[in-house]
């Protein structure tokens, strides 16, 4: 046997329609909000992760799945949407060509970590953004459809997080005092953050060594050196959430583990979920897209992980898949008939299985019984010369004959559908 890839999964039969709703919870939300869908692919160049997600990020130090193709082309299986989503704007002029530049997209991503209940090495996500407004009303609502998903999901327990870390003229001052309060510390910290002292003191909030958190916990707060600009900001955005009346806390180490992000950061938790407990995560990114070569416009949104959603969303017993009826032929004759009307009350709408082995009649009660199917459906000889089907309902062990031609109706009548 070959057995799957370390950190990927197989999302099975079962557990798969907790994933369909929760795609239809997503894209509805995205509706309603007035996104957009949009599929890009999984492969890009490996440059735009360098220059979109940051050199000094883990995703592009040690997690990208990047490799060189048959034609000697460096390319990277996605790790994160938000560079594929901008690039796609820009290389489209999506700004020239849609209402409102409200985009969003569903499918997997790609980062070698070390895997974990809530962590793997494929995933998916939900990625939402919107381009080109600047206005700190927006960033309310991004985060106040975050907040709807959620709870659209019926997910409870959950914390919203949100942050500000400045922009280009107020960050390199938040970044020296960072540096400068570490002071002789920096030494006693992981070889990690000592690299990212030199390199992007910020990213030390994204470490998760126990020994190091006594002195991260000490260092000054973004949100105390912002710029008047971003601090008028910063509180137009919570205000605004004040009036949504989503409930906020603001996290100070809340910096989130990529560079483009300018002004708001948020990050919704989810009580139950152990170590890996951020249930979606994102923050306005201001100079992304004129950094990935297009013209000098905003950007927010966020990613929510589909895995993570689904282990929070409580059980839903409407999630076992509905077989409306089993047709069961009694008799060599009946097969092919018993193999019409499936076909008939599929084209139907309904949901019907037959057993194309034509086993005897027990061995297909048997598996009629298996499937949990709602009805069965018995067409032998005499039901053939009287052009009628007997139907038996399995909850209730009730049997009574229709004519072949009302079966269809009966079922669709049963299962309450239109
Ligand atoms: P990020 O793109 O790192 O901001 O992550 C956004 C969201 O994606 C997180 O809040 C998680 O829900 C999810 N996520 C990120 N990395 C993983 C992973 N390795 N496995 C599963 N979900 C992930």
């Amino acid at each position: 046997m070959i057995a799957g890839v370390r950190g990927t999964r197989d999302i099975l039969p079962g557990e798969v329609e907790r994933w369909q709703r929760l795609e239809q919870v997503a894209r509805d939300v995205c509706r309603r909000y007035g996104y957009r869908e949009i599929r890009t692919p999984v492969l890009e160049r490996e440059n735009l992760f360098a220059k979109g997600t940051g050199e000094t990020t883990d995703i592009v130090q040690k997690e990208m799945y990047t490799f060189t193709d048959k034609g000697g082309e460096r390319v990277t299986m996605r790790p994160e949407a938000t560079p594929s989503m901008v690039r796609a704007f820009v290389q489209h002029s999506l700004e020239q060509s849609l209402p409102a530049a409200k985009l969003y997209s569903l499918g997997p991503m790609f980062r070698y970590e070390r895997p974990q209940k809530g962590r793997y090495r494929q995933f998916h996500q939900l990625d939402v953004e919107a381009f080109g407004v600047a206005a700190p009303a927006l960033d309310a609502e991004v985060i106040e459809m975050a907040s709807a998903l959620v709870a659209m999901l019926d997910i409870r327990d959950t914390t919203l997080l949100v942050n500000s870390v400045g922009c280009a003229a107020c960050r390199p001052a938040f970044s020296t005092a960072l540096v400068q309060a570490l002071g002789d510390r920096a030494a006693e910290l992981c070889a990690d953050c000592q690299r990212r002292a030199e390199t992007n003191p910020l990213r030390i909030f994204d470490c998760k060594v126990p020994a190091d958190q006594g002195i991260i916990d000490a260092l000054p707060h973004s949100a105390d050196y912002l710029c008047d600009e971003c601090r008028t900001h910063f509180d137009a955005v919570t205000s605004g959430l004040d009036e949504y009346q989503r409930p906020y806390r603001v996290s100070h180490r809340l910096v989130r583990g990529l560079d483009y992000y300018t002004k708001t950061t948020f990050e919704i938790l989810g009580e139950h979920l152990g170590a890996q407990n951020a249930l979606l995560g994102g923050g306005r990114y201001d100079n992304l897209v004129r950094q990935l070569g297009g013209p000098d416009r905003p950007g927010i949104g966020f990613a929510a992980g589909l895995e993570r959603l689904v282990l929070a969303m409580p059980d839903d017993d409407r999630e076992t898949a509905e077989v409306d009826a089993f047709v069961v032929a009694i008799g060599e004759e009946a097969t092919g008939p018993a193999r019409l009307l499936a076909r008939d009350l599929r084209q139907a709408g309904l949901s019907v299985l037959f057993d194309p082995a034509a086993r005897s009649p027990r061995a297909q009660m048997r598996l009629a019984n298996r499937t949990n199917a709602a009805s069965v459906l018995l067409v032998g000889e005499d039901e053939l010369a009287r052009d009628v089907v007997t139907i038996k309902d399995m909850s209730t062990g009730d049997q009574q004959t229709i004519a072949r031609g009302e079966v269809s109706a009966h079922l669709t009548q049963r299962d309450g559908r239109p």
